[in-house]
């Protein structure tokens, strides 16, 4: 057992480091205040990733990218990546988000390649007012019409429209097979007639990375659009979001890290009563609980990453890291903030927005109810 971190990987690892503080952080105040990340300014941070050699980090080396498509190295970096704003984390991580493998050559050259350049953003639409933890229940159809699709229904909590030219929206093709095999994702550009862009849904965090209600009325798509064949569409979905949870678990971890190390620094300084915070062992305690409890969420998640390198199956660990470190990252910045005092709760620190931040993570990806009850599946089955 190696609980190193390989020579290859800490370089990037301190890179990655470098990028947050010197081109991600001096820019995070202002992407909360207008909960916006312009046209000018994702061009700029994309051509500032590029110089840094981080741009498409985790996407193949065969389409440009920097190579890491494991989990182990992509964890390393996404650590770092997690002490900076949610929406702002994508100048790293965006590679990912290339579905490479169920896509034809004319969907990676017309709408993937672009995105894996940067010149364009994009979404995915698979929640449904009636239709969340459970995508079986999805009520939006894609009915085939000779060389076409058309798809009805209503997605909302969809994420990053605002500035996307176009999306995945998943659709049921078959509504006898529904999730085993009857539902089937779609690319949708936008401006296709029939979709239609609704009210943007205020969140408590997660500011510059909005979310929308999005309307499809007999919007047509062509059949060359639709992502790898008919019915598998939610396998995809679900192939991903098992590394995806691993990607939440880590990322947290590195904002709760950031929170809990601006607690230490604070406390070594701050007098009340006539000593420093440091000094009083209620406060000792309280850090030294975030302390520990960092590290257990911190080694869950690599050991599910590292099952997945070993071509393992890791639902369960990904869950557990998911649940656990998402849990701990929220209390871990609660009690920074709390240290803190009223300057904690205070807009001029991150940690107010750490906070709001987390909150979410425990709601996507998976509620962490539904992933202990994917965990208590492989207990008692
Ligand atoms: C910031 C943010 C961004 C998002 N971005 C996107 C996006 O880009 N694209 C997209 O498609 N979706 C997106 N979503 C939606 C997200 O995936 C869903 O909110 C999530 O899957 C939960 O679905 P739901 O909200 O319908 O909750 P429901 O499914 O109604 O669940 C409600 C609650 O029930 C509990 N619960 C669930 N399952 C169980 C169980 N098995 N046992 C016990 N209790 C359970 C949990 O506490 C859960 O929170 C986003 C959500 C947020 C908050």
């Amino acid at each position: 057992m190696d609980f190193g971190i390989p020579t290859e990987y800490r370089q990037i690892k301190a890179l990655t480091r470098k990028f947050v503080a010197e081109v991600l952080r001096p820019v995070e105040e202002e992407v909360e205040e207008t909960a916006d990340v312009s046209d000018e300014l994702h061009a700029r941070l994309v051509a500032e990733s590029k110089r840094y050699g981080l741009w498409g980090a985790f996407a193949p080396e065969s389409v440009g990218g920097g190579g890491l498509t494991t989990l182990v190295p992509q964890t390393l970096v996404r650590e770092e990546l997690g002490a900076t704003s949610y929406v702002l984390r994508s100048y790293v991580d965006s590679g990912s988000a290339v579905r490479l493998e169920s896509a034809t050559e004319y969907q990676r050259e017309k709408f993937f390649m672009p995105a894996f350049r940067g010149e364009v953003r994009s979404f995915a639409a698979m929640t449904e007012p009636n239709a969340g933890t459970d995508n079986g229940a999805m009520e939006t159809t894609a009915t085939r019409d000779g060389d076409n699709w058309v798809i009805n229904g209503t997605k909302h909590f969809i994420s990053g429209v605002d500035h996307a030219a176009w999306g995945i929206v998943y659709a049921v093709t078959d509504p006898e097979r529904r999730k085993h095999g009857g539902i089937s994702g779609f690319i949708v550009e936008k401006g296709t007639p029939g979709f239609t862009v609704g009210r943007r849904q205020v969140m408590m965090g997660h500011r510059g990375f909005n979310q929308y209600v999005l309307h499809f009325d007999n919007c047509v798509v062509p059949h060359a659009n639709m992502l790898g064949q008919e019915g598998t569409g939610l396998r995809q979905f679900l192939t991903s979001i098992t590394g995806a949870r691993v990607k939440v678990a880590i990322e947290a971890v590195g904002s709760a890290q950031y929170a809990h190390d601006l607690a230490v620094n604070y406390v070594k300084v701050r007098e009340v009563l006539g000593s420093v915070l440091a000094a009083k062992q209620g406060i000792q305690w309280m850090l030294v609980d975030s302390m520990m409890e960092l590290q257990s969420a911190r080694l869950i998640t690599y050991q599910a990453a590292w099952k997945a390198d070993q071509g393992e199956d890791f639902r369960v660990e990904a869950s557990m890291a998911k649940a656990y470190a998402t849990e701990t990252a929220q209390r871990v910045i609660d009690r920074a903030i709390q240290v803190h005092g009223g300057l904690g709760y205070c807009e001029e620190l991150p940690l107010a927005r750490l906070f709001r931040d987390i909150r979410g993570a425990r709601i996507y990806e998976g509620a962490n109810e539904a992933q202990r009850y994917i965990i208590s599946k492989a207990m008692f089955q």
